[in-house]
């Protein structure tokens, strides 16, 4: 699914989104880097799908006039204490950590901080649904849901942050999914109006 097909400016009230979305800033994260593949399978490895995905995203909420930073663009290895540092220090709205799961299950889920505050619900549950939706133009995905888990880029982020595991690379369906450039856009249109859809 190309650009094209995504809603754009046009109208005078477009237009008055984009200039509000100039004062969002969105920071993401793509798991993993350098020395540290993340997980690995059927050929793949996490970190060069999480870097892919999240460029895709960025692309896309920067054609809509948001504000972007990231933890990485390039194979790099950076702690995870650096990165939600990164968006404090940047003064992000909304911290956006991008991950493939693996362990033997399948399809997808997203996490958020034990007892998170109510805007961070929002923000995961928003997330959540616009990426499986996306997801599921393709094919059938199992939601497993969203979840409280205290990992370090969430509780070290001082804005509402939201940590996504994009299917099982160690599953030989999912990874097929995965090895398509077209369904990484997908994921990364997902993410985008799960970010689009909580601010607007
Ligand atoms: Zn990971």
């Amino acid at each position: 699914m190309g650009l094209a097909s995504l809603p754009f400016a046009g109208s005078a009230a477009q237009a008055q989104d984009l200039s509000l979305n100039a004062n969002r800033k969105i920071f993401l994260d793509p798991g993993h880097g350098g020395h540290d593949p993340g997980a690995v399978g059927n050929g793949l490895r996490e970190k060069d799908l999480t870097l892919d995905i999240a460029k895709r995203t960025r692309a896309i909420l920067d054609d809509h006039g948001y504000q972007t930073r990231m933890s990485r663009t390039s194979d790099v290895h950076v702690d995870l204490p650096d990165r939600a540092a990164a968006a404090n220090a940047w003064g992000a709205h909304v911290f956006l950590s991008i991950h493939i799961n693996a362990g033997g299950g399948t399809g997808f889920e997203s996490h958020r901080e034990v007892n998170a505050t109510d805007h961070t619900r929002r923000f995961n549950s928003t997330v959540h649904r616009r990426t499986i939706a996306w997801m599921r133009q393709t094919a059938s995905i199992t939601d497993r849901g969203t979840k409280e888990t205290n990992y370090v880029v969430l509780t070290h982020a001082n804005m509402s942050a939201v940590l996504t595991e994009n299917l099982f690379i160690d599953n030989e369906a999912n990874a097929n999914l995965l090895r398509s450039p077209n369904f990484r856009q997908d994921i990364a249109i997902g993410h985008f109006y799960g970010v689009d859809t909580f601010f607007n």
